[in-house]
């Protein structure tokens, strides 16, 4: 028997059980691996509260990890056991001592990655690479709005734009986070939780504003963060942390400057394993490289899943959270 955290209902963090399942063997195309280390997205929460529906229940949660690989489907050819591995994609299920999934969704990791680090930033480095490198091509010298700077995204963020010549004016709700997100490169912050946002980037750009807004808060941001972009510039909607945006009239868009607007994901970038690949270079690069520093700033045993999602959700941490098996 092996352990995973399971739910069975959406609900607050006490759905979430910590039980004993029989271990999956891989089927064909599917490796199955041993986690050191496994990561807290916020997505995670909304998957556990039913923003996000699991396809079936019971279900497991979770969708990024690292560890070693333990058993190897058939026709697997990029993978062995004992290789030392990460994800951020595929089924349900991180949140387990033994995950098993499709080996494409699975990457080896460079001597230089140790399981932690890779636990704290496989999804969150990648998704920062499609933001800064795809969905718009940053390309030095741009101004960009970017919420919730001190969190996991948002601590990979301020170094990836810094390391780009981009200025980076980060969203925090403390002045704890504002220094944080100032020491990772960030050009300037805003508390949103005190100061009038569009009236601080209007000061901070002399009246320029943004070339691309990344909101991930949601709700309580979306009309906000319109209100920050230049004339015809991108508003990149990636994130639900107060609530999903619902109900936009795509009208405010003319309204504001003839706007455009994207809702990517992760899973919309990495969709080939070509793809996938090349986000993983570019990011383990940016890691080698010295530029990105990963701040594994909490971890907490797997068995208290529940009580780390509450601090996430809670916003009381900074940085990345992983959860050890
Ligand atoms: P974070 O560590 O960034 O935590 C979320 C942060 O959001 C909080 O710390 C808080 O920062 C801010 N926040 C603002 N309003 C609220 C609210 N009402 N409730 C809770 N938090 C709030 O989490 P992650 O790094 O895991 O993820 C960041 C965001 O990126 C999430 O929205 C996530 O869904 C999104 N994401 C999207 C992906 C995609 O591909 N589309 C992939 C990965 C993540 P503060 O206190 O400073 O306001």
């Amino acid at each position: 028997m092996a352990k995973r955290i399971e739910f069975s209902k959406t609900g607050d963090s006490d759905v979430l059980e910590w039980v004993d399942v029989e271990p999956v063997a891989p089927s064909a195309g599917e490796v199955r691996i041993a986690n050191k280390a496994v990561g807290l997205n916020f997505i995670d929460i909304y998957v556990r509260t039913g923003l996000y529906p699991a396809p079936s229940m019971p279900s497991g949660l979770g969708t990024e990890g690292a560890g070693v690989v333990d058993s190897v489907g058939e026709g697997v050819t990029h993978l062995k056991v004992g290789d030392r591995v990460a994800y951020a994609q595929g089924p349900l299920g991180a949140y387990a001592e033994l995950h098993t999934l499709p080996a494409s969704k699975v990457v080896k990791l460079p001597d230089f990655i140790d399981f932690d680090t890779a636990a704290a930033s496989m999804l969150k480095g990648l998704t920062v690479q499609y933001l800064l490198r795809q969905t718009y091509e940053l390309k030095g010298g741009e101004t960009i709005l970017f919420h919730a700077a001190a969190g996991g995204v948002g601590s990979i963020a301020c170094q990836w734009a810094k390391a780009l010549g981009v200025k980076l004016i980060g969203t925090v709700s403390s002045q704890e986070k504002a220094d944080l997100a100032m020491a990772n490169g960030a050009w300037a912050t805003i508390n949103y939780t005190k100061e009038n946002v569009v009236e601080r980037v209007r000061e901070l750009t002399n009246g320029e504003m943004c070339d691309v807004v990344y909101d991930s808060v949601g709700k309580d941001t979306w009309e906000t963060s319109l209100d920050c972009l230049k004339p015809r510039a991108l508003m990149v909607s990636f994130g639900n942390a107060s609530g999903p945006v619902e109900g936009v009239n795509i009208g405010i868009l003319n309204q504001k400057g003839a706007l455009f607007v994207t809702r990517p994901s992760l899973n919309g970038y990495a969709d080939t394993r070509e793809r996938l690949e090349m986000m993983c270079q570019d990011f383990f690069a940016m890691i080698e490289s010295g530029k990105l520093k990963i701040d594994v700033a909490n971890r907490y045993p797997l068995k208290e899943a529940g009580n780390a999602q509450d601090a996430l959700q809670s916003r009381k941490t900074t940085g990345s959270t992983i959860l050890l098996p």
